[in-house]
């Protein structure tokens, strides 16, 4: 069997769907599972519903945009609009409901996770009017979670059980799901984190025993540079696990960072393909060797750098460093940059404001912080000379570092 995975911005409009649909038909007509994400913006819709600060007037505004977005695309797609109205709905009476409840992230999760069923729905319905055997499953009912609000860690063991009944469905069905969900073992539903839906993929083709997964992009593929920043980037016919797995960490948001373990864990190859024209080759992530890659580049933007200095003429010790590890883990923050000299300890991590603004509170008290926010992380994998030097010589150069084989700069 094979994973597909659909992203937003293939699912924003009735043509998209369309396509969508084409695509998978052309495909098979069993033995596919595909994965969808909530629909456009309609995630970033939710989740003003449910911010701290919300009024009543912006939460009923949301709800309204959000209605109308789906039933604009129902009305476009359905002849018969009974079945998929009844169904998205349903859903949009839970959310009504689950926004009075409780408060903080689980609440987030409950109303949060809601884009993907109604994208699910829509789709599914589609389908079914289309005369494909589509079979809808809550995804809930397979991806186990912990109770990790809006980061659940994956239970492998008990999905991989869920999962199994699928394999008998999937003989006979194309089988429709959402990305981004799980479920506690109170029967809550969790989220696993903003643009989580590859992961969510990446577990039902691991859980499944997948031929491979297929995520369908706006892209021709993996390339070496962010084309909204190049004008002509390489596009990787074949990569490494390895290597897609890094150019992830370092912030290139083709693939979200933990989609490729579980694949590389059970050797099921990822193809990057492109929605606008499946005929493209796009880019094959497996077990490969090879030569000679290009630099790769990747921009991460929204960085902030903080700078701790002892304030009593001793330098640095491990002990400090400890203090600071300790604050930064406890806050579960990740450092993507680093570098100490002999009175101060500079760091780079992403910019969210709440959690840096703790940050700093906690390293106040056992030193002087500076920071500087707006910040680029610039990273260049594989540099070769010419790479090297111009990017070093990057206007605004905040922080730099290389190894034998990356080069990372971060700037203003
Ligand atoms: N809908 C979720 C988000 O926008 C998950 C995803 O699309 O991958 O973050």
């Amino acid at each position: 069997m094979k994973v597909f995975k659909f992203g937003g911005a293939s699912l924003k409009t009735p043509e998209r769907i369309r396509h969508v649909a084409s695509i998978i038909q052309s495909h098979a007509e069993n033995n596919l599972l595909v994965v969808v994400s909530a629909m456009g913006k309609t995630t970033d819709l939710l989740e003003t519903l449910v911010a701290p600060a919300a009024s009543a007037q912006a939460v009923n505004t949301a709800l309204a945009t959000l209605k109308k977005y789906h039933y604009d695309i129902i009305e476009a797609l359905f002849q018969d609009t009974a079945g998929v109205y009844a169904a998205v709905n349903a859903i949009v009476a839970d959310i009504e409901k689950e926004i009075t409840l409780g408060d903080g992230d689980q609440r987030y999760d409950q109303v949060v996770s809601k884009g993907e069923l109604m994208s699910s729905v829509i789709v599914h319905h589609y389908l079914l009017s289309q005369n494909l055997h589509s079979h809808w499953l809550d995804a809930r009912t397979c991806i186990a979670t912990d109770s990790s609000f809006r980061e659940g860690k994956v239970d492998w063991a008990k999905t991989a059980t869920n999962v199994q009944p699928l394999k008998a469905v999937l003989q006979k069905h194309i089988v429709i799901t959402q990305g981004f969900v799980g479920r506690t073992p109170d029967g809550l539903t969790t989220t696993l984190g903003r643009e989580g839906s590859d992961y969510s993929a990446a577990i039902f083709a691991s859980s499944l025993d997948a031929a491979s997964l297929t995520i369908w992009k706006d892209v021709a593929g993996v390339m070496n540079a962010d084309p909204k920043r190049f004008p002509s980037p390489i596009v990787f016919e074949e990569l490494p696990y390895k290597e897609a797995a890094e150019m992830t960490y370092y912030g290139a948001n083709v693939i979200h960072p933990k989609t490729i373990k579980p694949l590389a864990n059970k050797n099921i190859p990822l193809l990057v393909k492109n929605f606008d024209d499946p005929s493209l080759p796009g880019t094959r992530i497996h077990a490969c060797t090879v030569e000679n890659l290009p630099p790769l580049i990747v921009f991460k933007d929204h960085q902030c750098l903080i700078s701790c200095k002892v304030t009593d003429y001793t330098f640095i010790s491990e002990e400090q460093l400890g203090v600071i590890f300790h604050a930064l883990s406890t806050l579960d923050i990740r450092i993507n940059l680093m570098q100490n000299s002999a009175i101060s300890f500079s760091f780079c991590i992403d910019f969210r404001e709440s959690k840096v603004v703790k940050l700093i509170g906690m390293l106040q008290q056992n030193f002087e912080v500076y920071y500087n926010t707006g910040l680029t992380l610039i990273t260049i994998k594989n540099y070769d000379a010419a790479s090297f030097e111009r990017y070093r010589q990057h206007p605004g150069v905040m922080l730099e570092q290389s190894s034998r084989s990356t080069l990372q700069v971060l700037v203003k």
